[in-house]
């Protein structure tokens, strides 16, 4: 038997170690620099990040998810999952870790799609936290439907031509380069006619419009740029994996993005789910506390339920890549945990949050910010319709239809083969009586 639901003691200690860092350490740093995890660091800031990412290393915790040729532990999915749950409680602890959403991503693609001088160039900076990158598939007029994409890159000698609209490239405007995905062939089917390319952002023509705010964010002074690529002329070597691989790339680089979410989503659940029981247990009305009326137990009791089914689901599905290291094996339960993700995020923090009161809903207490971010986790790496259409794909693959009058499982005709089966036996029974 292979079932076990127990941490190795010694990556347990590790684990121990990471989430007493992440509360005494890392979360002031929410406070200190809010949103700028993704911005180039000051002076100030690298006295006292630099520090910290070198404790992180020193216990053998950065990039946990790369092997360690590219400078991480090669731990795997599980043993990530098991710290990305303590590194969601907050939002600098990825970057600190190494293990900073897109930028994981967009390393892994690189190393595994990657020549030699493009992982130089571009991986081993990204790894030693010296650069930020971008994902730049997304269009204004498609998102969900790739297969409608029209940023076209066009061969010139030994030069590509881009040229094209992108839109929610997240952190663009401190990336230092940006992977792009293009039309490369528009004469043959676009599961086989796009190609990724390794833009460095400033090369001429990559024009960033706007840097689109989330709600609360200051009008155009957020962090998912619309690009204009006009004319943006890059060399033959900027191709990454083969010529017309985008939709193989994108399947490797979005399945461990969207469990990476999962994973974090778990630790910030906790977070609100913390937040809640704590609020329970201070807060007197009516003659008793909050904790003693059975609509806030339900509130707490549900939530945990819906927790825990999350985090064992998320859990396995790490197992699995493990397991298999094959993305397109675990598609549909990386799915699954997309979809449940923003259901789980939102329902923990709405309770939480009004549990809370008037005081709750102020810009004092996270419980917005968590339900804004449950938003985007149903849309982000793809809308959680989408992602149904893709598990309920997966799941009649292993179901067939009848040509029968009726169902297979038409209690009559299962009492009748039921009878069948034990003819003998009960024509004897029959017959003894
Ligand atoms: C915070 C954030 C960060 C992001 N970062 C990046 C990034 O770094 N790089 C990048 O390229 N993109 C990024 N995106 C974009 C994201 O991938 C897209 O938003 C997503 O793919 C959906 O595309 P869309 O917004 O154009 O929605 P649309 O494609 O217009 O879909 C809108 C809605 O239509 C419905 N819908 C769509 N298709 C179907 C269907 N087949 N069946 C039923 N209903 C359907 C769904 O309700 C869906 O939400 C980011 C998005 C967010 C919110």
């Amino acid at each position: 038997m292979g079932w076990d639901f127990e941490t190795d003691p010694e990556y347990q200690e590790l684990l121990d170690w990471a989430d007493e860092f992440v509360r005494e350490k890392v979360e002031p740093l929410d406070h200190l620099f809010p949103h700028l995890q993704f911005v180039p660091m000051t002076d100030e800031m690298r006295r006292i990040i630099d520090p910290l990412k070198d404790e992180v290393r020193a216990h053998g915790l950065w990039a946990t998810h790369l092997g360690p040729d590219l400078g991480g532990q090669g731990y795997g999915q599980l043993k990530l999952a098991l710290l990305n749950e303590i590194l969601g409680r907050s939002p600098w602890a990825s970057t600190v870790f190494g293990t900073q959403a897109p930028d994981t991503g967009n390393a892994e693609i690189i190393a595994h799609y990657g020549t030699d001088e493009q992982k130089d160039r571009y991986l081993q900076p990204l790894l030693r936290g010296e650069m930020f990158s971008t994902y730049s598939m997304t269009e204004p007029h498609a998102g969900a439907d790739p297969t409608q994409f029209t940023c076209r890159a066009t061969r010139d000698g030994d030069e590509w031509v881009i040229n094209g609209w992108k839109y929610f490239s997240s952190n663009a405007k401190t990336a230092s380069f940006l992977i792009v995905m293009c039309v490369s062939n528009p004469d043959v089917n676009p599961y086989q006619g796009m190609s990724m390319f390794l833009v460095p952002t400033d090369t001429p023509g990559v024009n960033i419009v706007r840097n689109v705010g989330l709600y609360g964010e200051p009008m155009n002074e957020g962090f998912h740029a619309l690009i204009h690529y006009e004319d943006v002329r890059v060399p033959d070597d900027a191709l990454l994996g083969g010529e017309g691989q985008a939709f193989a790339i994108a399947q490797t680089r979005l399945g461990g993005g969207r469990i990476h979410h999962g994973m974090r989503t778990i630790g910030l659940a906790q977070r609100a789910l913390d937040m809640l029981c704590e609020r329970a247990l201070s807060r007197q009305t009516q003659g008793s506390l909050l904790a003693d009326k059975q609509f806030v137990q339900g509130y707490i009791a549900d939530s945990y339920a819906q927790l825990v089914q999350f985090r064992l689901f998320v859990l396995y599905t790490a197992w699995e890549i493990d397991k298999y290291n094959d993305y397109k094996k675990v598609r549909k339960d990386i799915a699954t945990a997309k979809i449940v993700m923003p259901t789980v995020l939102h329902d923990i923090a709405w309770r939480a949050m009004q549990v809370h009161g008037a005081l709750g809903t102020t810009n004092e207490m996270p419980f917005f910010q968590m339900i804004h971010g449950a938003g985007v986790m149903g849309l982000a790496d793809g809308p959680t319709e989408v992602h149904k259409m893709t598990v309920a794909r997966q799941v009649l693959r292993d179901h067939r239809g009848t040509d029968e009058m009726f169902p297979t499982q038409w209690i009559p005709a299962r009492i009748e083969a039921a009878r069948e089966t034990y003819a003998d036996v009960l024509e004897l029974e029959v017959g003894n009586l």
